[in-house]
């Protein structure tokens, strides 16, 4: 008889799960897992935190927010780790980056009391703090992913740089980067940086798609998700249109309240 142990695994990193992980984060990996075990996959999760060693494998990489004093708490490790993560990136790792650490993974934070957080560069953005915060339901165009929902907490306001795309437009000023030139999160070649928490992927399937899909295809080749989609049995069709109507409700209700 088939076992778990024949389909293929997917090696998912929650970076730094400690103290990057706020406002429903982590309802991202939750997403990632069960979509990828509703296409046939085995995803594996790895929790990593400053010290940890770095696992074998790894396919997808999750980042959440955090307040200043988290970001502090994981830069040291971050510069650390910041040439692997890049080269991780140049090889066409998916990751998706919120709020704290998609800051990080610019070229620097500069905090309320001006002491400025180095990045890693990977994103071509900058960002810099103010002294209130955008809060609230968000909600965006992306070109590659349609309407996106998620939720805004941040003081940092991000400005882009020309190597560096927005995920997608806000229409109303006072949110997403910076509040001024519409632009919300920044993409690199698959990694993803965004202010949305809330969470993000639960209420977004295209997102949690492209990721679970560009990991399993540098892993297993070209169309792996496309397959294992096709070939997806009854009942576990079933369920993934439960959880995308869900996402439907979720977002409509979201992208409703107001802020
Ligand atoms: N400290 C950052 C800011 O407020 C990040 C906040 C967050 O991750 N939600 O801009």
């Amino acid at each position: 008889m088939a076992s778990v142990m024949d389909q293929p695994a997917l090696h998912i990193l929650s970076l730094y799960h400690r103290d990057m992980n706020i406002y429903g984060d982590s309802g991202n990996i939750l997403s990632v897992t069960r979509r990828a075990e509703l296409y046939g996959f085995r995803p594996v999760v790895h929790y990593y935190n400053p010290g940890d060693p770095w696992p074998d494998q790894v396919d997808l990489i999750l980042g959440g927010g955090g307040q200043d004093h988290g970001q502090e708490r994981i830069i040291q490790d971050l510069h650390r780790r910041g040439p692997l993560l890049g080269n991780l990136a140049e090889q066409g790792v998916p990751m998706l980056m919120i709020c704290g650490l998609y800051q990080l993974f610019g070229h620097y934070f500069e905090t309320s009391d001006h002491e400025r957080l180095e990045g890693i560069g990977i994103l071509d953005v900058h960002t810099v703090a103010r002294s209130d915060r955008m809060i609230g339901n968000l909600v965006e165009q992306s070109p590659d992913f349609g309407q996106v929902v998620g939720y805004e907490n941040h003081s940092g306001l991000t400005y882009l740089g020309e190597g560096a795309q927005p995920l997608g437009t806000v229409n109303q000023e006072g949110r997403g980067n910076n509040g001024r030139d519409h632009t919300e999160g920044a993409r690199r070649k698959k990694v993803i940086g965004t202010y949305m928490h809330g969470s993000l992927l639960p209420k977004n399937p295209a997102i949690a798609d492209f990721l679970i899909g560009a990991a399993a295809d540098r892993r297993y080749g070209q169309d792996t998700l496309k397959r294992m989609r096709q070939s997806m049995d009854q009942a576990n069709r079933q369920e993934l249109g439960r959880l995308d109507s869900l996402a439907g409700q979720a977002s409509r209700i979201a992208a409703s309240r107001p802020r």
